[in-house]
């Protein structure tokens, strides 16, 4: 008798601790998800309301740039990708997308590397020079060491909305605000962010072999340029995204950029 007791509690007690593994299971999924969840860069003060709101929404959408570039159907992706790079570097460049989403990917917050950026408002340099001049909207500084700081510039930084999303005196962008061509309408916080986030040697060293630099600026600039540099030059990955991501969001195939499409006016 006291066996068969012995054996049914035992049995009881492999049953719950079977609904404890399985109800376990689902809360560990939490914990790491909650932990990734910080992974977005940081914030740093002197910025208003609207500011920040503007940049933690840049951060969702630069997430969103780099995901619709890995996952490309390849009737989008190829096409579109050798206006903007030599195809051998097919691999380095979705790479460099890769290691911003993190591995295995969150499409939520990103890579948890991307928790050593800070953003910040404009300070001086080692040599007393600010950054926002006024023709500057964002600038990384720290790109070798292990904290990236990305300024952003007041006014000139937050003139864009983010992807469908607006702000008092900030237009949304969406499909409706694109001109046929590929021009600066498809900018966003977002887009500012993944050319910044492609400066930073960290992230992106490898698959490059450093950060990238500054070489080239805008739709029709990057995509005029010699195909074998535009691997070490920011804004041509930051516009094979924008042109990936409005291609598919707003079902349309958008006409070569021309000289006055890198700028308003
Ligand atoms: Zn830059």
């Amino acid at each position: 008798m006291k066996i068969i007791l012995t054996m049914i509690l035992r049995f009881f007690l492999a049953v719950l601790n079977l609904v404890a593994y399985v109800y376990a299971a689902p809360l560990e999924v939490n914990t790491s998800h909650s932990l990734e969840k910080r992974a977005n860069p940081r914030i740093g003060p002197g910025f208003s309301r609207q500011e920040v709101r503007q940049i933690s929404d840049g951060f969702q959408d630069a997430i969103r740039l780099a995901q619709y570039v890995v996952f490309a159907p390849s009737d989008i992706f190829d096409p579109i990708f050798v206006k903007y790079f030599d195809i051998r570097d097919r691999r380095k460049v979705t790479d460099v997308f890769r290691r911003i989403l993190g591995l295995p990917p969150n499409l939520e917050s990103g890579a948890r590397l991307l928790g050593d950026i800070s953003v910040v408002v404009d300070y001086e340099d080692e040599e007393g020079d600010l950054a926002c001049d006024g023709s500057t909207g964002a600038e990384s500084r720290n790109v070798a060491t292990d904290h990236l700081n990305i300024i952003i510039c007041h006014d000139l930084g937050f003139e864009n909305g983010g992807i469908f999303k607006g702000y008092p005196d900030v237009d949304p962008v969406t499909c409706e605000s694109q001109s046929r061509r590929v021009s600066w309408r498809m900018e966003t916080m977002g887009y500012a962010l993944i050319h910044e986030y492609t400066h930073w040697n960290k992230l992106v060293a490898p698959p490059l072999r450093k950060g990238t630099d500054d070489l080239v600026y805008g739709p029709y600039g990057v995509r005029e340029m010699r195909k074998s540099r535009a691997v070490n030059n920011a804004d041509s990955y930051a516009w094979l995204a924008n042109e990936i991501l409005w291609t598919t969001l707003c079902h349309r195939t958008y006409g070569d950029p021309r000289p006055e499409d890198d700028n308003p006016e």
